[in-house]
């Protein structure tokens, strides 16, 4: 079948007129005969079961019956008249009900004769019933060819009021598959058919339509998702090949001064594994002529930092400068002062800029930007300003936690001649499958792997009616000399109303918690989104200098401060926090040696999504199984990072639940680029095809939202 064929413009489909083409393209965006073919069923109808009448059950499912209607009568009701037939088979007997139609039925019912029924059933009176069933002679039934499963396709009420029903789409795929004569080419090579144990893709497509059987109709979605996957895969893939070959960088092929020195005197610790093979892959794509975009994942406290000075220390070796972006003025100071304090006894000079930086010392930045004498800039978005001009910024690191600004990285590009190499960290675990979907065509770095000595968080639910008992427990902490969180959440819509929430939560910690009075005293600090940033810090640096015992605040804390010594974090109304959030919020302890808890906080009344983000947090402290959970309750449009990158619009594949054909799919698309980039050989050929024209006719930004 040449691929001109399926390009034909849907009105030629015998059966589709004018309005019925007009309809189809704007309610399905059908407007070829492909788009029609790759209209995939929602779901089938099941007719390969036969139910007796004893084994109904009150799903109101469609059942399909063998019977004979043993007598008829209309029954009168107010509001007219219906039909009651009284159907039979071995096992009991239901009835039949008609509204419409009543003549015409009674005159062809034919008494005794044995019918196929197949429809809804309701149940009623201690009677099963099914108003109007379809119904089949079960002679005639059974010398049909019709298949077994029929499909139910994606409709609109517009379409099904303008007649075209589901029988009606049906009729027209039937004729598509008469007009090609289902001579559908190949759209996968050989091997992967072969090795994978495919059915063909013209088998695929007729058994997704007409399936003849469960096991048809499996071999056939499977077939069809590894092919969406595939595609999306080589795409993706090939993306991130062109860019390695057309985006050139600056190539850093020394590896000197700062970073020896660093590495031999003055690392802290002992690199992880991770850490060590993370810095690896870096310098890899540092040291070729490519620019590098990667991504760095790893959990909060896994160690990120450091990969990222490493990182820019060998820009310097080369004679770049670098910079380093975070999404918060906390962040960037705990950042500058970090990096500043590491990079002591090296002849480094850095600098921090943020919204309140003075103007004196930010003119003197600027100067030492663009003269050179400046080698590592630290800041917020302030760095994106127009007036911030590198000499020579050969790397760009991104510290967005869970923000994920492609805008912002892309802009960034444009601070010099060629584009510097760009690092994204983050610390929100992007599900595996997600990331190989969605960033598909970034290179993708992954700390698994957390610091020696690291103490699991102990992480326990207690109800609200528990709190006497958790106040004691904060009571005995800080006794030993420890630092206590309290988080409220803050949830844009009612901020109001959050706020009186963290007001009313402070009020009754202070009286708990009382400054003096017999007994021991407590001071309490709080910080929330309306205070002056100046109050904010000065709240925050009282309680990192230990001068207060509990943090009362709202998620403004999520990133950034760093106090080794708060080792209780307490969430209250936990169950209106997000899986990542929870996540974020909990690995703002255990940063000492000390152990550490995490008390989530809720009412009795908890939804079932709720109970599983809490049972989840309880159970498991790993960032990815988290992340997990999390892309299986909310579906992947909600997952954080993903609303700016865009979320894969899939045909048949679902991200979630085919996540293991998606990893065969990738491996396959990658293995099958390595040997054959071009897909130029004779046994890729149908690869080729395939691909130029989904290039041509559906792009890969086809399938991002
Ligand atoms: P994140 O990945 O969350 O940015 P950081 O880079 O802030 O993590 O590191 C968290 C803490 O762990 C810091 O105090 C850092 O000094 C420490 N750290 C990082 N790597 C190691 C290591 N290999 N061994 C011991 N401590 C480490
Ligand atoms: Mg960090």
């Amino acid at each position: 079948m040449n691929a001109n064929f399926l390009q034909t413009p849907i009105d030629y489909l015998k059966g589709v007129g004018p309005n019925r083409a007009d309809l189809l393209k704007k309610e399905l965006g059908i407007h070829t005969f492909q788009d029609l073919l790759n209209l995939f069923p929602n779901r089938y109808l099941d007719r390969t079961q036969y139910y007796k009448i004893a084994q109904l059950q009150q799903t109101n499912a469609e059942v399909q019956i063998i019977g004979k209607i043993t007598h008829i009568k209309t029954v009168e009701q107010k509001r007219g008249k219906r039909l009651v037939a009284t159907f039979v088979d071995e096992t009991g007997s239901m009835e039949l009900v008609w509204f419409r139609g009543q003549k015409w039925i009674r005159e062809n019912l034919k008494i005794n004769v044995p019918y196929v029924i197949f429809g809804k059933t309701n149940f009623f009176n201690d009677t099963f019933s099914m108003p109007h069933p379809e119904m089949e002679l079960l002679e005639t039934h059974e010398k049909s060819i019709r298949s077994a499963m029929q499909p139910v396709y994606p409709s609109t009420e517009k379409l099904t009021n303008s007649g075209i029903t589901n029988r009606v789409i049906n009729s027209l795929m039937q004729q598509l598959f008469i007009e090609s004569k289902n001579a559908f080419s190949e759209s996968l090579s050989k091997t992967i058919l072969n090795e994978l144990k495919l059915v063909s893709k013209k088998e695929a497509l007729f058994n997704i339509h007409f399936p003849k059987s469960h096991a048809h109709l499996a071999r056939a979605q499977y077939r069809l998702k590894f092919e969406e996957l595939f595609y999306i895969q080589l795409q993706l893939i090939r993306k991130n090949l062109i860019h390695k070959s057309k985006i050139k960088g600056y190539t850093f092929e020394k590896i000197g001064h700062n970073f020896n020195t660093f590495f031999s005197e003055h690392l802290p610790f002992n690199l992880t594994e991770a850490q060590k093979r993370v810095i690896k892959e870096i310098r890899n794509d540092l040291g070729s002529n490519a620019q590098m975009n990667r991504l760095l994942q790893g959990d909060v406290g896994s160690g990120k930092t450091i990969v990222a000075l490493m990182s820019m220390l060998i820009a310097l070796d080369n004679g770049f400068q670098a910079c380093l972006m975070a999404p918060t003025e906390i962040l960037s100071v705990q950042h500058y002062q970090g990096l500043t304090k590491l990079c002591k006894k090296l002849n480094t000079s850095i600098e921090l800029l943020t919204g309140s930086t003075k103007t004196s010392k930010r003119r003197e930045i600027h100067k030492k930007l663009e003269n050179g004498e400046l080698n590592i800039l630290i800041g917020t978005h302030a760095l994106l300003e127009d007036k911030v001009k590198f000499k020579n910024l050969g790397l760009a690191i991104v510290d967005e936690q869970h923000r994920f600004g492609v805008a912002q990285r892309s802009k960034l590009w444009h601070k010099n001649e060629y584009p510097p190499h760009v690092l994204v960290m983050t610390a929100t675990p992007i599900p595996r499958t997600l990331a190989m979907s969605v960033y598909g065509d970034l290179d993708i770095s992954v700390i698994d792997e957390l610091p020696p000595g690291r103490k699991d968080i102990k992480t326990v639910h207690r109800f609200d009616s528990n709190r006497l008992k958790v106040f004691r427990f904060i009571k005995d902490e800080i006794s030993k000399g420890r630092q206590v969180y309290i988080v409220y959440p803050l949830i844009q819509e009612s901020e109001t109303m959050d706020y009186k929430d963290l007001m009313d939560g402070y009020e009754s910690i202070v009286r708990e918690f009382p400054p003096h009075g017999p007994g021991p005293n407590y001071q309490v600090s709080i910080v929330h989104g309306q205070m002056k940033p100046a109050d904010k810090d000065y709240e925050m640096s009282r309680f990192v200098n230990g001068e207060t015992q509990i943090m009362v605040a709202t998620t403004v804390i999520e990133v950034g401060v760093n106090v080794p010594n708060a080792s209780v974090m307490v969430i209250e109304s936990a169950e209106r926090f997000g899986l990542s959030q929870l996540h974020q919020l909990r690995g703002r302890v255990g940063r000492g040696a000390e152990q550490s808890y995490c008390i989530l906080m809720t009412g009795h009344k908890l939804s079932a999504d709720a109970k599983t983000r809490l049972e989840t947090m309880v159970r498991t402290s790993d960032g990815f199984e988290i992340a997990e959970v999390d892309l299986k309750l909310r579906g992947p449009g909600d997952i954080m990072g993903t609303q700016q990158s865009g979320v894969l619009n899939l045909r048949i594949a679902d991200i979630v639940k085919d996540s293991e054909i998606l990893k065969i799919a990738r491996s396959y698309a990658s293995q099958t680029l390595k040997a054959d980039p071009n897909l130029s050989s004779e046994e890729n050929i149908p690869l080729k095809e395939a691909y130029s024209q989904l290039v041509k006719y559906r792009n890969i930004w086809n399938y991002i939202s």
